[in-house]
């Protein structure tokens, strides 16, 4: 097992940077099906250059560098605890790389291991079998994605779908309900793992196997493969769209398992999958550890580029330029649906810098500023005193969360605005009306997209308190390309498309039964 170390190293490196060739395929098929000037085809345009990006340089393709599951099947004699032990080296070297974020955090102190190792952490699932080779995948699962999950006791009510019997269409119904209410916040277009039946806990599990399947193998199972293409042309027809800005596509995937269940319990477990569906696999030798063969991947085919030379994202040269601080006659010319491009300081935060903002007082000055919810991949280079850091991946998180405290952090220190993904509640479009404030939603996942766009970093605070993603870090932007999604006059483009969407999913999901 000599090369095992290196063998699981690239595993993690590719998985994190390179999305997988069906994958990219779905979203190359997205991309044609958004017009370049809708709100989704912009944001497609974006992640399609992300993804191009993250490749050509060897980037996270997201900051969020997501929750490692490995899936491993060994043959008799493997040793599974030599194979944990060399899985944990690989990750502590890759998050020291930069090619995962620190991202495992102690559950009881807040503290953040900084090596992305830790009790749960990552979660393995060793099988037995009966090939000669040990074969290993790995999802590298974001919590933006994750906390969308969600799952169905049936017989239960939905919101716009009414009653969810214990039969195939009560499954339909809670399926289409997941993907709506995911809206953007787990950055749509998203892939479902479905399981029908199980245990609670089981159930999730077996649903986030699915996501183990190639997005365009068909079911085994001819009732479950019909309902697998019905729930794919349904949910399309919703209208979620890239980020939740409406639009064609809304799923990339849907995969379904059934598992035997207690008379007692019926349950619809759905793990949802962002865009940035990382998922590989390798096939190794148990002699030697080598690779011997990739999962998901044609030797034969290349990598397909999603977006060609000269296409992409494009200015049209009617974005608002803002530079910090922002005046608030500024932010109230500002309206939903405008593209603006942010020149000049940008500042981080998240979780936990949101509670610390309310319990302290911070020592930077952030009135007229935006308020940016992103955990950065920094790099620190140079050796001491000559140490400098890099933005190494910067996309955006999902800003819902910080809805308890995002009202109050506005009044306390006069932010012009926040930025994040997925849009916020209606307590912060209050109080982005009562103070004059916007905000601004960036694409999510796009983290070398926006990394580009943070060329230099400024300052950090409370980096040793809170760790590298939830710090502040000062930034400069240059051209930071952002939409307003809800501005200073009460509109919220997030409620336009949760009311349009309800109103398709009622059309959709209705009467089929
Ligand atoms: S693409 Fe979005 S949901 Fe997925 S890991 Fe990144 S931030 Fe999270």
């Amino acid at each position: 097992m000599q090369f095992f170390r290196d063998s699981m190293l690239e595993l993690i490196f590719q998985t994190s940077t390179n999305l997988p060739p069906d994958v990219r395929q779905a979203m190359s098929l997205a991309l044609k099906r958004e017009a370049p000037h809708t709100q989704a085809g912009q944001a497609l345009a974006i992640i399609g250059e992300n993804i191009d990006m993250a490749c050509d340089d060897e980037g996270p393709i997201c900051q969020d560098t997501g929750f490692p599951t490995f899936i491993i099947k060994t043959p008799v004699g493997a040793n599974q605890m030599v194979m944990r032990k060399l899985i944990e080296e690989a990750i502590a070297e890759a998050t020291r790389r930069g090619k995962l974020r620190p991202n495992s955090v102690d559950s009881i102190t807040g503290k953040n291991s900084g090596n992305n190792l830790g009790p749960g952490t990552p979660a393995y699932h060793f099988e037995q079998w009966e090939g000669d080779e040990i074969e290993v995948r790995l999802i590298l699962k974001g919590g933006g994605c994750e906390n969308k999950n969600i799952q169905y006791s049936v017989p239960c009510v939905l919101d716009r779908l009414g009653r969810a019997d214990r039969d195939l269409d009560g499954v339909r119904k809670c399926i289409l309900h997941a993907v709506w209410q995911a809206q953007g916040q787990g950055c749509a277009p998203g892939a479902l793992g479905v399981c029908i039946g199980s245990d609670r806990a089981h159930g999730y599990e077996l649903a986030k196997e699915q996501l183990f399947r190639p997005l365009d193998d068909v079911n085994a199972n001819p009732t479950l493969a019909k309902l697998e293409a019905d729930i794919m042309e349904e949910a399309n027809r919703i209208g979620v769209g890239t980020m939740g800005f409406g639009g064609n596509v809304s799923l990339i995937g849907c995969k379904i398992a059934a598992a035997n269940r207690l008379p007692a319990s019926f349950f619809v477990s759905v793990a949802y999958d962002c865009w940035a569906f990382r998922r590989l696999g390798v096939m190794i030798d148990p002699a030697s550890g080598a690779i011997t063969r990739w999962l998901y991947r044609d030797p034969e085919r290349p990598v397909e580029r999603l977006v060609k030379e000269g296409e992409g994202f494009k200015l049209t040269g009617r974005e608002i330029r803002l530079t910090p601080p922002l005046t608030e006659e500024q932010v109230r010319a500002l309206k939903v649906g405008d593209v603006v491009l942010i020149n000049g300081p940008l500042f981080t935060g998240r979780d936990a810098l949101h509670h610390y903002m309310l319990h302290h007082d911070l020592a930077t000055d952030l009135r007229g500023q935006i308020l940016y919810h992103c955990g950065p991949v920094m790099i620190k280079e140079g050796t001491p005193p000559n140490t400098r850091w890099r933005t190494n991946a910067a996309g955006p998180t999902t800003s819902i969360r910080e809805e308890p405290y995002e009202a109050d952090v506005i009044k306390k220190y006069g932010l012009r605005g926040v930025m994040g993904k997925g849009g916020m509640g209606k307590k912060t479009l209050a109080a982005l009306t009562e103070f004059g404030a916007v905000y601004l939603h960036a694409i999510g996942g796009a983290a070398q997209y926006y990394a580009r766009c943070l060329p230099k970093v400024t300052g950090v605070d409370l980096l040793d308190e809170l760790g590298v993603p939830e710090a502040m870090w000062h930034f400069e932007a240059r051209d930071f390309v952002a939409i307003v999604t809800m501005d200073a006059h009460g509109n919220s483009l997030h409620e336009d498309v949760s009311q349009s969407t309800g109103d398709k999913l009622e059309e959709v999901g209705v009467g089929k039964g």
